[in-house]
């Protein structure tokens, strides 16, 4: 159930290209990518990886093809694998011949590792003759020593002209099935990057920052770099790369592009109130036991779990279902709308309960079902908080006098003249 109808800048036209069945550039919804951590030869445990990273929200994932055996537990891993599988090929080019022969979607070339022409050129005829794309992955850390030089290092200019040089050897075989990423782990670079990459190529880009690092600063880092370009539409298919279980980088590669608008909604998302002194609950420990539920169930809802009934519903209005804390009872509501008032210790159970109903029922059958009294009993709650508290329960006012009178200075009262008038 969609509920984000704004979205982000136009994408930048490119062209489009496909692994497998998985469009990428042109008008292709943005996807995310993830990259396995298991070793390719562990088919077992590579496929369940795959399985967890697809569930998560991944449209593609990459495994390394380093050795042999994990060229060979590709074959095996391809027609098993619910998602277009991507060969990581760094400094083997039988590598990635044998890649290629185990039927995988695409392949991702380091043109600063898999240095020859000849090879690069071999390798590009190959994957024309099969129809499988292959991404220029040009990344600052391991940058041509030569480009390094020229540009007195890895500058946008040198990370654009890698990816150009890498193109050209691929013109020479007639081979234009490509996409191409310039990741930096510094962000500004990145982001600059990209940018020229964009005003230089007409391919699709597949964003990333990196080695991001763990998170909470690796997904600091790696979002700054990827909505940022996306904002300015930029980017075809993105890639966190985090030091974590690599479903945390595909569940933050849906979340972002969800949270943009630029995919579908298909799971939660919980908003929540940061809480403040008029909260009524505990607002963390409530979210996250309502997050873990709805989780579980694959709630496709945008919903709110809100401090206090003083200003959670308004400010929660666009939310498709929430709950409001007030006078130890929680108010349900529907965009908006009371639907119920429930027991503090009922607001998850309801809350759960209710989301699986909108999911069944849809949001207008549940609004009909709203109970008759619901209004006017929220209506009392918030009546009778304001009377014990006030409308001000964080004595906004008082603080905002207090401030003022300090600004004056000692022995200035409220009506002396404001010397500071005229500078704000
Ligand atoms: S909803 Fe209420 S408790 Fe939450 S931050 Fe706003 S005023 Fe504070």
């Amino acid at each position: 159930m969609a509920t984000a109808a704004v979205s982000v800048a136009t994408r930048r036209p490119t062209r489009q290209i496909h692994l497998g069945n998985v469009a990428v550039g042109g008008d292709a919804p943005v996807s995310v990518q993830s990259m396995t951590t298991t070793k390719t030869a562990d088919v077992e445990a590579t496929i369940q990886q795959i399985y967890a990273l697809a569930g998560a929200g991944a449209d593609i994932v990459r495994c390394t093809c380093n050795e042999r055996e994990a060229a060979e537990g590709l074959a095996r891993i391809v027609p098993r694998s619910p998602v277009p599988i991507v060969a990581d090929i760094h400094f083997h080019v039988e590598m990635a011949l044998a890649a290629l022969d185990a039927g995988v979607h695409g392949l991702r070339l380091n043109p600063g590792n898999l240095r020859k022409p000849e090879e690069i050129r071999l390798v590009a005829a190959e994957a024309r003759d099969r129809g499988v794309p292959i991404r220029i992955g040009v990344n600052a850390g391991s940058l041509h020593p030569e480009l390094y030089e020229r540009f007195g290092g890895a500058t946008p200019e040198a990370l654009c002209e890698s990816a150009r040089m890498e193109l050209a050897y691929f013109d020479e075989v007639d081979f234009h099935d490509v996409k191409i990423s310039v990741k930096a782990s510094n962000v500004a670079l990145m982001i600059e990057a990209y940018r020229l990459a964009s005003e230089t190529f007409d391919y699709p880009l597949h964003l990333g920052v990196t080695e991001a690092g763990p998170p909470p600063g690796g997904l600091v880092k790696a979002t700054a770099g990827i909505a940022t370009l996306l904002a300015e539409g930029i980017g075809d298919t993105i890639r966190y790369s985090l030091t974590a279980d690599p479903v945390e980088e595909a569940r933050a590669g849906r979340q972002l592009l969800e949270a943009l608008g630029l995919r579908e909604r298909k799971g939660l998302d919980l908003i929540a109130c940061p809480s403040c002194g008029r909260a009524e609950i505990d607002v963390i420990r409530v979210a996250k036991e309502a997050q873990s539920a709805l989780e579980e169930r694959k709630i496709p809802l945008q919903i709110a779990v809100m401090g206090c009934v003083v200003n959670g519903p308004g400010e929660a209005r666009e939310a498709d279902l929430g709950i409001a804390a007030g006078r130890r009872r929680g108010h349900l509501f529907i965009k908006g709308k009371i639907v119920r008032v429930v027991p503090e210790d009922e607001m998850v159970s309801a809350l759960v309960s209710e989301a699986e109903k909108i999911v069944a029922e849809g949001i207008d059958a549940r609004l009909a079902a709203a109970d008759s009294g619901a209004e006017r009993a929220a209506e009392e709650d918030r009546r009778r908080l304001f009377d014990e508290r006030g409308a001000d329960a964080n004595h906004a006012g008082e603080r905002i006098d207090e401030i003022r009178r300090h600004l004056k200075g000692p022995g200035k009262h409220e009506g002396d003249a404001d010397e500071g008038a005229g500078e704000s």
